[in-house]
């Protein structure tokens, strides 16, 4: 809709969208109304729409997920998982832990040296997606409750994994954010129960996965009604050993023209190795990553998962002191947790 579109206006062009019978989406922007369509199998005609009154534009979405595309939306989607603590913006969050929940104390030690580097947001899976059955398969319901004592000691969000739609709705009950991992990222019943479940998604690239797979999916949870969606880039395979995954950081800029949604990067998964964890992390904000992820734990060698590439906590520290460095060249910040000031 054109700058003087009225309320009146809106409703004119909703109500056509209706007798069509296709769902319209109101969606206010900073500068003008957009009203978006969903229903079509195909391109309808624009002509009824173009002659209504204050109607600027009519564009047709080229892309096959819609309300993921830039195209629907064109500014950015800012995703907030907590007050304070939100993706899509200027700031560039540090979403760190271990990447299993082992015991109340090793996630509150966690929490606090997360804290303390400077991180935003906790992370440490209570539901573990093992590639072996005989693996340290997660603490379940138990971790999530230890997940919370956490939170309570440091007021960090907390970042959680559900591998089924059972376990979403407990980790909603829990968390701050539902991470739906790299096995399940072409789950679709589990990615339309997480869209109806109104919680923050973080949905990780699954291992072989395109980047428009990775954007139909996101689209499967907009679908839903749910557009606070956090796509992250991992790492995908490849036929080179010398590294667990390829971390694709190209796909953060090819998402970012793509889609409004606020895309992370996982340079823990997407390199598998400590040693490569902070280059990556550094490469990853240059490149304009609209948060990191990565795995830090209090006693990496004892880790019952990921440790080989988990960072000690020492090295969380200076990370994040570097990445301050890197986002200032390029005018972003990497913000202090929620009620700490940086000097
Ligand atoms: C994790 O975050 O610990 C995890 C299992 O990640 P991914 O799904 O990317 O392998
Ligand atoms: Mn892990």
């Amino acid at each position: 809709m054109d700058h003087g579109a009225t309320q009146v206006d809106v409703d004119r062009v909703v109500a056509v969208i209706v007798e069509m019978g296709y769902q319209p989406h109101s969606l206010p922007g900073a500068q003008r109304t957009a009203i978006g369509i969903v229903g079509n199998d195909g391109r309808i005609n624009s002509a009824r729409f173009e002659a209504l009154p204050h109607v600027a534009q009519v564009i047709h979405v080229t892309q096959p997920y819609k309300q993921v595309s830039r195209e629907w939306r064109p500014e950015n989607t800012i995703v907030t998982i907590a007050p304070g603590v939100s993706f899509g913006g200027n700031e560039v969050p540090v979403i760190a832990g271990p990447c299993s929940v082992e015991s109340e104390a090793q996630i509150i030690e966690a929490a606090l040296l997360v804290k303390q580097a400077g991180a935003t947001a906790l992370r440490g899976g209570a539901f573990k997606p093992r590639s072996s059955p005989y693996s340290f398969q997660g603490l379940g319901k138990q971790g999530l409750e230890f997940l919370v004592r956490a939170r309570e000691e440091t007021g960090l969000p907390i970042v959680t994994e559900a591998m089924d739609e059972e376990g979403a709705k407990l980790v909603a009950e829990y968390a701050d954010c539902i991470q739906i991992g790299a096995r399940n990222m072409q789950n679709y019943s589990l990615l339309k129960a997480v869209g109806r479940l109104g919680r923050p998604v973080l949905l990780k690239r699954g291992m072989a996965a395109t980047i428009s797979d990775l954007l139909m999916s996101a689209e499967y949870v907009l679908a839903e009604g749910n557009d606070q969606l956090i796509l992250c880039e991992r790492g995908v395979r490849t036929f080179d050993s010398a590294v667990r995954n390829m971390f694709d950081l190209t796909a953060i800029p090819v998402v970012q023209k793509l889609s409004h949604l606020p895309i992370i990067a996982d340079p823990s998964h997407g390199t598998g190795l400590r040693d490569k964890v902070t280059p990556m992390a550094r490469a990853a904000v240059a490149a304009g990553a609209d948060g990191v992820l990565v795995e830090m734990h209090p006693h990496p060698d004892l880790a019952l998962s990921d440790g080989a590439q988990s960072l000690y906590p020492e090295q969380l520290r200076d990370l994040i002191v570097e990445l301050r460095a890197v986002a200032g060249a390029i005018g972003r910040t990497i913000p202090a947790p929620r009620g700490t000031v940086v000097a």
